[in-house]
């Protein structure tokens, strides 16, 4: 039984034009716990609006999403507070998110005060358990954000997010501020955490070797759309989406090789405004074929864990 469940989730927000952009078309993912699932997709593709709903930053358009048994979205007032409990999210840019003004002790119990969890007097104990528990030192509790680099900054708001033992974190690294391998060593930390504690992990992100090697599913969005879900493990062997494939490629260049190589990505992504007929793939797409542009493709089951959305009858090209 999954922790979070989105399902036919749709959000489309008003264009100035009178139309409407769908950020996200029908969208049903699973989170599990103890699990990763990794979001993948270009910048503007919709996984970061996904995960704003997925966190109850925003309701959506259409669709329901469910927390355990309950649906999110008909929350209200008090039951909502004390659900965003449950569900956190760890910024990609702490800095700007945390109080200049605020030492670390602070930053880390703010949100357990605010939910009435603990007392003042035990907030010192419970900041340094928790920065114990990403690998920072105890006296960092005296600390201001501007007295740590961008990755210690990153490891007090993950602290902040798991003192209060969520089930679920949403982690969005698409746009994240960090270098490479610091990204690098707070992934194993959050991965490290997950396995202790048994969360779920949502890891929005835009490279796909490397969310690959951490999520158990992985989930390709273009243009609002889920093209292909699969697990982690399969991705560089099994893609069969030619925009997965394209993502691959781009990614691992010279290591891959495809015997028939797929084009570079070419063409605009256009908007999804809802007025484009077939699949969203199709202006990009080097093997878009007439049915292509009449009918959309649903994601259908093509293997054990692995969903397909394309037309493709022999995908192995
Ligand atoms: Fe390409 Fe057609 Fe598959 Fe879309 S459905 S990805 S256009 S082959
Ligand atoms: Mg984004």
């Amino acid at each position: 039984r999954p922790i979070l469940e989105a399902k036919h989730v749709t959000k489309k927000f008003p264009l100035a034009n009178g139309k409407e952009l769908i950020a996200n078309d029908d969208i049903s993912l699973k989170f599990y716990k103890g699990q990763t699932l990794g979001i993948v997709g270009e910048s503007g593709c919709g996984k970061s609006t996904f995960m704003r709903m997925m966190v109850q930053l925003e309701k959506p358009t259409s669709g329901k999403i469910f927390f355990k048994e309950k649906d999110i979205t008909k929350m209200k007032g008090e039951e909502l507070r004390a659900n965003r409990r449950n569900v956190q999210m760890v910024f990609q840019n702490p800095a700007t998110s945390f109080n200049p003004k605020m030492k670390v002790r602070d930053i880390i119990c703010e949100p357990l005060m605010n939910f009435g969890l603990i007392k003042k007097k035990e907030k010192d104990a419970i900041a340094r358990k928790y920065l114990e528990m990403v690998e920072l030192p105890g006296d960092f509790v005296d600390r201001y954000p501007h007295n740590m680099s961008g990755g210690q900054q990153q490891r007090v708001g993950i602290a902040r997010a798991i003192a209060l033992e969520p089930e679920i974190i949403f982690c969005d690294e698409s746009t994240s501020a960090l270098d490479v391998s610091v990204q690098k060593t707070i992934l194993e930390l959050l991965v490290k955490l997950q396995k202790e504690k048994q969360i779920a992990l949502g890891f929005i992100c835009h490279d796909l070797a490397m969310i690959s090697s951490i999520a158990h599913q992985v989930a390709v969005m273009y243009m609002g759309n889920i093209v292909e879900i699969l697990p982690g493990e399969k991705v560089t062997e099994e893609a069969m989406h030619p925009y997965t494939k394209a993502l691959l490629q781009s990614v691992f260049d010279i290591h891959m090789d495809f015997s028939k190589p797929i084009e570079p990505l070419e063409g605009e992504v256009n908007g999804a405004t809802g007025e484009q007929k077939g699949c969203p793939f199709q202006n990009r797409c080097a093997y878009c074929m007439k049915k292509c542009r009449e009918e959309k493709p649903e994601l259908k089951t093509v293997g054990e864990k692995h969903e397909l959305a394309c037309h493709l009858k022999n995908t192995n090209l």
